[in-house]
C-alpha cells in the first residue's frame, strides 16, 4: 500500500468450523491487514486479534448481533469490505441474519470473500491499495420512487 492511499474498513467473520481457516489466512497476510483498519464479530475478534496482534473493532458475536451490527456498518458506509467465512455444511442458528449479512454486502456493492480462493483474488487485488472505490448504489428515497405520476 502506498503511502497516500487511505486504509480499507474490513470486516472479518468466521462460523466456527471455518474460524481455524480465516485465522490461517488472516496470519499469512497480516503484513497487508496492517494497513487497514480491522472489524469482526466478538468471538473472530478475539481470536484474530490474539493471533495477529494487531486491534480488532469488535461487535457482538455474529449470533446474538454481531451479523447485523457488521451489516449496519455496511449500509452506513464505514465498512467497505467483507470476508465472511461461513459454514456451507453445518446449520446456523442466527440464518436469518447470516443471509442479511450476505444480502446487504451485495446490496451495497461491497468486496465479499466468502473462501480462501476469493479471499486470496482479494487481498492481492492491486485495486486494494489504489483509490479504488466500488460504486455505491444511489439507493435513497428518490432513486426507489420511479418516475412521478402523470398529471391527470
Ligand atoms: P463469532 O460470530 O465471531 O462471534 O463466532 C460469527 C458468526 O457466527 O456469525
Amino acid at each position: 500500500m502506498d503511502a497516500t492511499s487511505s486504509p480499507r474498513h474490513i470486516a472479518l467473520v468466521a462460523h466456527d468450523n471455518k474460524k481455524v481457516e480465516l485465522l490461517r489466512w488472516a496470519e499469512y497476510n497480516r503484513g497487508t491487514l496492517a494497513h487497514h483498519v480491522l472489524y469482526a464479530t466478538g468471538t473472530t475478534g478475539t481470536m484474530l486479534e490474539y493471533e495477529l496482534g494487531l486491534p480488532v473493532h469488535r461487535f457482538l458475536s455474529g449470533p446474538v448481533g454481531g451479523d447485523q451490527q457488521i451489516g449496519a456498518r455496511i449500509a452506513e458506509g464505514t465498512i467497505s469490505m467483507l470476508i465472511f467465512f461461513w459454514d456451507p455444511l453445518e446449520p446456523q442458528p442466527h440464518d436469518p441474519d447470516v443471509k442479511a449479512l450476505l444480502r446487504i454486502a451485495t446490496v451495497w456493492n461491497v468486496p465479499m470473500a466468502c473462501n480462501v480462493s476469493t479471499a486470496d483474488m482479494i487481498i492481492s487485488s492491486p485495486l486494494l491499495a489504489g483509490d479504488y472505490e466500488g460504486t455505491r448504489p444511489d439507493l435513497s428515497p428518490r432513486a426507489w420512487e420511479g418516475p412521478p405520476d402523470e398529471a391527470p
